[in-house]
């Protein structure tokens, strides 16, 4: 069992005093087994003997020879299962975007400091540390389903719609849902659909997908509608779906089945996905489909190249700026402009804006103040089943009622 003081920890830094310092302060905290060394190379040597292989890293970006973008592959070729702080003098951009390179390659990652460091934020982030074994267990890695699984789950009705609503930023509204789709399996539980839609695409099932999610979608926004609810229902469109000039005539059949206005309807086109080699049947099909007076929302906007492209030739009704540019907008510089940008571009295009991966309180607020139309988010509501959506809208009106569209202090 480990407890902080044995932590065996490894300074990895071509600046000699910085080693002193660091170990000092560490040994001064009363950290038993601190090491260090001025090179990867010999970090490595370390790294590949069991006695000697740290459970925690201080690693400096900048070196002569290995640099610690570099050193970190190397962890990766290792499976090195311990844990991470970058430390650096480079500015806040650099240390985010070196951050998120560890976290791609999956090493648990404590945060990074600044130098000059500070004892206090030091020990803060070591004291984050958790062993390895509570990391999750090799079994709960991500299983690969095979296109025959998928397309059984599809023939046995096991894919599931969940809803998550997009609301009114100014008054609170439940302006839409989003069909977000799971696959309950018999034996592994919830899945979720990153897990199976890109092996769907690739072999031909996202028709008979998609139908499925679709025939789903709309018979529940048929019971939303004589129920007095005035719902929009936005469904996730491949783009393999628009390269038959078929989906159509299935969409606009299954909303004239279901007596609902295609003005209800908004099909949600990731842009990456928009970025296929022919766009002209695409092109032709969201087109027509607008012609018809069914809503188009461009996706995931700023992730892939072609946000400006597919602005520029699709008549998009609605955009949705991507998570990964709202969460965390509010503190952090170069997320809020592009988020910015975002915003302000689909206002000038005159497009209804929706932000998504709103997670908490910081996050809306931000969105209240920049004038953002809707917003999306766990802060709001996770994707829920449509038995949920009655009692999450009471909770939801109760939260509005009680001060959400207030001003509330900055954090
Ligand atoms: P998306 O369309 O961008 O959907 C948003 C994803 O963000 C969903 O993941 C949702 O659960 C998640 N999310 C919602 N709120 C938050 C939040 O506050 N924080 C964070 N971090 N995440 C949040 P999900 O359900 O796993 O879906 C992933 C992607 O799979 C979707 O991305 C969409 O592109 C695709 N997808 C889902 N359902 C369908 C479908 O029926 N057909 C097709 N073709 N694609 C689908
Ligand atoms: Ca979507
Ligand atoms: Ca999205």
């Amino acid at each position: 069992m480990h407890n902080a003081s044995n932590l065996k920890i490894l300074i990895l830094d071509d600046d000699h005093f910085m080693l002193r310092l660091l170990t000092h302060m560490l040994t001064n905290q009363g950290f038993t087994s601190v090491s260090s060394c001025d090179n990867g190379a010999d970090a490595l040597k370390k790294i590949d003997v069991a006695d000697t292989c740290p459970d925690l890293i201080l690693l400096d970006l900048n070196m002569p020879d290995m640099d610690g973008i570099e050193f970190v592959r190397y962890l990766v070729d290792r499976y090195y299962t311990g844990s991470l702080i970058l430390v650096s003098g480079e500015d806040e951009r650099m240390l985010q975007t070196a951050e998120k390179l560890v976290h791609a390659h999956k090493i648990p990652m404590l945060g990074y400091l600044h130098k000059p460091v500070s004892p206090e934020k030091l020990f803060a982030l070591i004291e984050n540390w958790t062993p390895p074994a509570s990391k999750k267990p090799k079994s709960l890695a991500k299983k690969v389903y095979a296109a025959e699984e998928i397309q059984a789950a599809i023939s046995n009705h096991e894919l599931v719609n969940y809803y998550q609503p997009k609301v009114s930023v100014a008054t609170g509204e439940i302006i839409s849902v989003e069909t977000l789709v799971r696959w309950h399996h018999p034996t592994d539980g919830l899945i979720l659909p990153d897990q199976f839609i890109g092996i769907a695409e690739q072999n031909g099932l996202i028709r008979d997908l998609t139908c499925q999610v679709l025939i789903n979608a709309l018979a529940q926004a048929k019971k939303w509608q004589q129920s007095g609810q005035e719902l929009r229902m936005a469904i996730n469109v491949s783009m393999d779906n628009l390269a038959s000039l078929d989906f159509q005539d299935l969409v606009v059949n299954l909303v004239k089945e279901n007596n609902l206005s295609p003005q209800k309807i908004i099909l949600e086109v990731t842009e990456s996905q928009l970025m296929g080699a022919d766009k002209r049947i695409p092109l032709e099909i969201l087109t027509r489909l607008r012609l018809k007076r069914f809503h188009l929302s461009i996706d995931d906007f700023g992730t892939g190249h072609s946000s400006m492209t597919q602005l520029r030739d699709i008549p998009f009704d609605e955009l949705k700026i991507d998570q990964s540019f709202v969460h965390r907008a509010w503190t952090d510089e170069t997320l809020r402009a592009m988020y910015d940008a975002s915003l302000s571009m689909a206002k000038q295009l005159d497009m209804d804006v929706v932000a998504e991966g709103v997670e908490d309180l910081n996050d809306w607020e931000l969105l209240r103040q920049t004038g953002c139309d809707m917003a999306q988010g766990n802060f709001i509501s996770p994707p829920i089943q449509a038995v949920d959506f009655p009692r999450w809208t009471k909770e939801w009106q109760n939260r509005v009622r009680s001060g959400l569209l207030e001003n509330h202090d900055p954090a």
